[in-house]
């Protein structure tokens, strides 16, 4: 069953086109990952979906419009989300639950998102990752059918940002629709079961993450530094080619390095160095929206440096 619907949705700021024709549906227990560079319309999508804004075109959560379905089945996280800053955890996820009839034990949430042990300090003495978690926990009170996070992990460091996407796989897995907007690829790739590129307020491809690094994200490409001359090439019969002393084959399986290598010892030639990347999601950003990931926002250390590195190496 379709969660949620968004048919030709639109939303122009003056002369602005914040989201120009976004269509989608999530089902029942999906993840939805949407990515792209910053101004793509993220947020706005959001807005969109959780009745926030107006907007023209059609979005439906259950059947129904966001301004009529039932909010005791909707966790929203917005994307700047500032609670009461003088409440200890505890009392925070309390007072969010106290909004509902019947909240989930705050204790059992604290656990979920990692900040038990931070339950009676202040929120405004948290780090910032603590207390994107602690948000987090707010939006779980309710146990939502549906959740709808921007950007939940940003700021939390990488093992914290694992513990929620167990905690997301879970609840997606008990049935729990979940659409989470991200500017980690790796985040989007693990996690989501269908990955939204957006850029200029249009979906560029929605497909699963795998489907899309076979369709845009180009082909693997083994490295091998070495002496070489121009009879290098000879060798192989595959997409092949030589520049500064580097031969740089395409499409070759993990599997048939060993054969590579074997070639070119009985060819008598001596490498120094040998190298295999493949394609993933970072790679489709690139090629659909123009901009290495660490151009399109906060991206954290890990990613600048992996993309500033020119190629993963796996
Ligand atoms: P993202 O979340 O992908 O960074 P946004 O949805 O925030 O993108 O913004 C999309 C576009 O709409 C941007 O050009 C932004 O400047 C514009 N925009 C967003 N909100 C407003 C607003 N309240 N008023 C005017 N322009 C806005």
């Amino acid at each position: 069953m379709a969660v949620l619907v968004a048919d030709d949705v639109s939303r122009r700021y003056g002369e602005t086109v914040a989201l120009d024709g976004v269509s989608l549906t999530v089902e029942e227990g999906e993840i939805f990952g949407l990515v792209g560079p910053n101004g793509a319309g993220k947020t706005t999508l959001v807005r969109a979906l959780t009745g926030t804004t107006v907007i023209e075109g059609r979005v439906e959560l259950f059947g129904t419009s966001p301004q009529h379905v039932d909010r005791e089945r909707i966790g929203l996280l917005p994307q700047s989300f500032d609670p009461p800053e003088r409440l200890t955890v505890r009392e925070l996820v309390e007072y969010y639950g106290g909004l509902y009839d019947d909240p989930e034990p705050t204790e059992t949430l604290l656990k979920a998102v990692g900040v038990a042990d931070r339950a009676d300090t202040y929120y405004e003495n948290l780090s910032g990752g603590q207390q994107r978690r602690t948000c987090v926990a707010t939006t779980l009170v309710n146990d939502p059918d549906l959740l709808v996070l921007d950007e939940p992990t940003t700021g939390i460091d990488p093992a914290g940002r694992r513990t929620l996407w167990q905690l997301f796989e879970d609840l997606a897995a008990g049935g729990t629709t979940i659409f989470i907007t991200t500017h980690y690829m790796e985040e989007a790739e693990q996690l989501a079961d269908r990955v939204g590129l957006l850029a200029d307020g249009s979906l560029a491809a929605v497909d699963t993450p795998a489907n899309l690094v076979t369709t845009y994200g180009g082909e693997s490409l083994l490295y091998v530094d070495g002496a070489f001359d121009e009879s290098v090439l000879e060798l192989f019969p595959y997409d092949c080619s030589l520049g500064e002393g580097r031969l740089t084959l395409r499409s070759v399986r993990p599997e048939a390095i060993g054969d590579v290598v074997g070639e070119l010892d009985e060819a008598g030639f001596s490498y120094e160095s040998l190298r295999w990347t493949e394609p993933d999601l970072e790679d489709v950003y690139l090629e659909l929206t123009g901009q290495a990931v660490s151009e399109a926002g906060d991206a954290d250390e890990r990613t600048v440096s992996a993309v500033a590195g020119g190629e993963r190496a796996r």
